[in-house]
C-alpha cells in the first residue's frame, strides 16, 4: 500500500503507515511537554539530555526517553546528562527549534 499523506510504501495489513504513526504521535509527545515547560525553565523538573553518533546530543521527551524533541530515536545511546535550559547551545539545532517555538507557544497562550 502506498501512503496517501506521505507517499510511503508500507505492509499491507497495517493499520497506518508508519512514518506517518510515528510522526503523529511524535507531535502528541510534544504537545504533552507544554505542561512540564514552567517547572523545566524554572530548573526545578529534571530534564535529560541523549548524546547520540557524532556527538549529537538531544533533549530526552519528558514520557518517552527513546526520543528526542527532534524526533530522533537514541540508537545508539551514547551517553547522558542533565539539560539545562539556559544550554539551549549544546543540543541539536532541532531539539532547540522545537523546545523554542514551545516556549514562545506557552508564552503566547499566558
Ligand atoms: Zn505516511
Ligand atoms: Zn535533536
Amino acid at each position: 500500500m502506498i501512503c496517501t499523506k506521505c507517499k510511503q510504501y508500507f505492509k499491507e495489513g497495517m493499520l497506518q503507515c508508519p512514518v506517518c504513526w510515528a510522526r503523529k504521535s511524535h507531535e502528541i509527545y510534544v504537545e504533552f511537554q507544554k505542561q512540564f515547560l514552567p517547572p523545566i525553565l524554572a530548573g526545578k523538573a529534571k530534564i535529560t539530555r541523549v548524546r547520540t553518533l557524532g556527538n549529537q546530543w538531544h533533549i530526552a521527551l519528558i514520557g518517552d526517553r527513546n526520543h528526542g524533541w527532534c524526533g530522533i530515536e537514541f540508537k545508539p545511546r551514547l551517553g547522558e546528562a542533565s539539560f539545562d535550559p539556559e544550554r539551549l547551545d549544546v543540543v541539536c539545532p532541532d531539539c532547540r527549534k522545537t523546545f523554542e517555538d514551545l516556549v514562545q507557544e506557552a508564552e503566547g497562550a499566558a
